[in-house]
């Protein structure tokens, strides 16, 4: 069985269930003092960086508040979560447009809203962002491959090869933009700290190679996030991503390290959330057939998005979790008519088999990703709703 206390404290626990008790299902319920701890953590792991909180992964007003607070700047993709950010009172220099996706419009409305720094990772998005934020700082995300190692990768569709990233910051310049630096994400919920080593190396031989050639000189590099939050597959603790990262900076850049930005996302605010789910229904295909299928009243449409290919297994709890309670193997499935919303067939989680319709599942470690990427209304199940719980810091 899930060691619960493993995920959360007695007492976070007990206020989690007092407080959430006659809230209807589906809903999340947001600790902010996790959020807190989560930020307080990563800055103290790595004093020498500067945080830009990854907004999608739950762009709530509340959370934002809070890591604003704290001091925290904000990587922000589209213009419509620059509109939620600055309706906050955050200022437009603590903003990325991290997103290397973006129309020349949206650019020019980032820059008429204050904003200087952005992300690009190629020549036409560059041409635009010359032409519409001129003066700009620039950065060049790297490509970096990281399909196998992480939980959820974010390859391929962004980040450009290192020949295309030379080129692009004497072009910045050219256009007379201020190249500023490069980035790169090595994919989200990544378990492999290795990934760092690499990517980090080439963009040591990037900075080397500007300033040789071109005396350009580069001031920062922006590491992105894919640390982890707990789940149900081991990772690494947050304080050996920190070690082992700041040993390949100083591998690579000697003591004299560029500027560092770090754009969490999951490892901030993953384990603040749990998502609370109701079993809609409990079923056997066949009479003899080994595994109940159970239906919940969450699936991949209104929350759990991140279970395509089964991707990110959460720790679930239900309220039949008893110590030498007898469990058996099920299957996970949501309440939509679409056979793709299926959470957990191939990785069988196992359930009390005394659970009946009717009584709660919880998934932990559901703060990240999961509201924010929930349909409007997909068979008129509408978006999941998020509570924020009350907790004094
Ligand atoms: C999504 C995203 C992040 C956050 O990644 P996590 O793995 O959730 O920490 C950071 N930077 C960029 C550019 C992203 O797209």
């Amino acid at each position: 069985m899930l060691k619960r206390v493993d995920y959360i404290t007695d007492l976070e626990w007990n206020r989690f269930l007092d407080f959430s008790q006659d809230l209807e299902t589906p809903c999340i319920v947001i600790n902010p003092y996790t959020v807190k701890r989560n930020y307080i953590q990563l800055r103290d792991l790595f004093p020498y960086a500067q945080i830009y909180y990854a907004v999608k992964a739950n762009p709530d007003p509340a959370v934002l508040t809070l890591l604003a607070n704290m001091g925290s700047s904000f990587d922000v993709a589209s213009r419509y979560e620059l509109d939620i950010v600055l309706a906050l009172g955050i200022e437009p220099d603590r903003i990325s447009y991290g997103n290397t996706i973006k129309k020349a419009k949206d650019i020019a409305y980032f820059y008429e809203k204050g904003v200087r720094m952005f992300a690009t990772d190629s020549k036409e998005d560059l041409r635009h962002i010359a032409a519409n934020a001129p003066a700009s700082c620039i950065y060049v995300r790297l490509l970096v491959e990281n399909s196998t190692t992480a939980d959820w990768p974010l390859s391929r569709k962004f980040g450009c090869h290192p020949d295309m990233a030379y080129e692009l910051i004497i072009m910045a310049r050219d256009l007379g933009l201020t190249p500023y630096g490069l980035s790169f994400h090595v994919g989200s919920q990544q378990r492999d700290i290795g990934q760092w080593d690499e990517a980090i190396t080439r963009t040591k031989y990037l900075f080397s190679a500007l300033e040789e050639d071109e005396d350009i000189k580069l001031a920062m590099i922006n590491m992105g996030g894919g640390f982890p939050a707990p789940y149900r597959e081991a990772a690494n603790t947050l304080s050996d991503y920190a070690t082992e990262i700041k040993r390949y900076l100083i591998d690579d850049f000697g003591d004299e390290l560029p500027h560092i930005v770090l754009e969490p996302g999951r490892s901030l605010v993953g384990n603040s959330g749990i998502l609370i789910s109701e079993v809609v229904q409990i079923s056997r295909k066949n009479n003899t057939a080994l595994n109940r299928w159970v239906y919940l009243d969450v699936g991949k449409f209104n929350g759990l998005i991140e279970t395509l290919d089964e991707s990110i297994k959460y720790p679930i709890v239900t309220s039949k979790d008893m110590p030498g309670a007898k469990e058996a193997e099920v299957i996970l499935a949501g309440p939509t008519c679409d056979s793709m919303d299926i959470l957990y067939e191939k990785y069988k989680y196992r359930l009390p088999v005394d659970l009946k319709t009717g009584e709660r599942i919880y998934f932990l470690s559901a703060g990240a990703y999961t509201a924010s990427y929930a349909a409007v209304g997909f068979n008129g199940f509408p978006p999941i709703k998020t509570y924020i719980m009350p907790w004094d810091t």
